[in-house]
């Protein structure tokens, strides 16, 4: 798998980063498969940098805060009104409101909404496959219905945090994955919300349980230091540990 960052801003766009989007690709009978992991604020423009978009193949959504799903508004309207031809309707998972929350986010009536451009799909308890993926999604802590994302392809575990507390669900989705890239956006030291987002340490402590092999931390917030987020992680984890940058691609 390839896992490229496209947004990786935590909470809103920053100066040199959208927010969440990260494009996951497996080759799978004869051609490249490609995911999106969400698709927030301004990811849409950033995706054109790396890929034609016309190209994706579906959407996970961890959850819908606006961070993590708005741009979907914008992708829309590139499938549905493109001069060559509205695109084919293509696969959408998310929390169950999906659809009527993206519909109110555009603006439309909630039928059709988007559902002629986008076929919503629920989350189940069992792995779902997909293409050369297959995806398990654990519900996580966080003030609207979240998940963590667990995908395989190859032989190999890619584990994304989406937006969450430290939770169970959480170290089940990272167990031994080859790369866990969760959030952190909180710092140490200050009387953080519960249940809500995790700090470097947080999510350094998270790697370390579920042995995880390598971490990569993303949604920092522009308004903190990414610096003192990677440092915490790399107190609480001793494999590799970096900070999510605009463009880097993995090999998972
Ligand atoms: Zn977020
Ligand atoms: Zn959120």
């Amino acid at each position: 798998m390839r896992l490229t960052v496209i947004g990786c801003s935590g909470s809103y766009p920053g100066p040199g980063s959208a927010a969440s989007c990260y494009l996951l690709e497996a080759d799978h009978e004869g051609r490249t498969w490609r995911v999106l992991l969400d698709l927030g604020s301004g990811a849409l423009g950033t995706l054109q940098q790396h890929v034609d978009a016309a190209t994706i193949d579906a959407v996970l959504l961890s959850h819908l805060h606006a961070d993590h799903c708005l741009d979907l508004c914008g992708f829309y309207v590139m499938r549905k009104f493109h001069p060559s031809g509205a695109m084919p309707r293509i696969p959408v998972w998310g929390p169950p409101d999906t659809a009527a929350r993206m519909a109110r986010a555009y603006d439309l009536e909630e039928e059709p909404g988007m559902t002629e451009e986008f076929d919503f799909q629920t989350y189940e308890q069992t792995a779902l496959a997909f293409g050369p993926f297959s995806i398990t999604a654990r519900r996580v802590v966080h003030p609207v219905t979240a998940y963590a994302l667990r995908i395989e392809a190859e032989g190999r575990v890619l584990a994304y945090s989406g937006d969450t507390g430290v939770c169970h669900g959480l170290d089940d989705a990272a167990r031994e994955a080859d790369l866990f890239l969760c959030e952190a956006s909180f710092l140490e030291g200050v009387p953080n919300p519960p249940d809500l987002h995790l700090t470097g340490l947080e999510a350094g402590a998270t790697a370390a349980r579920a042995g995880a092999r390598r971490l990569v931390l993303t949604h920092v917030p522009p308004w903190h230091d990414a610096a003192t987020v990677l440092t915490e992680a790399q107190e609480a984890f001793e494999g590799p540990v970096e900070l999510a940058r605009v463009g880097t691609t993995y090999d998972v």
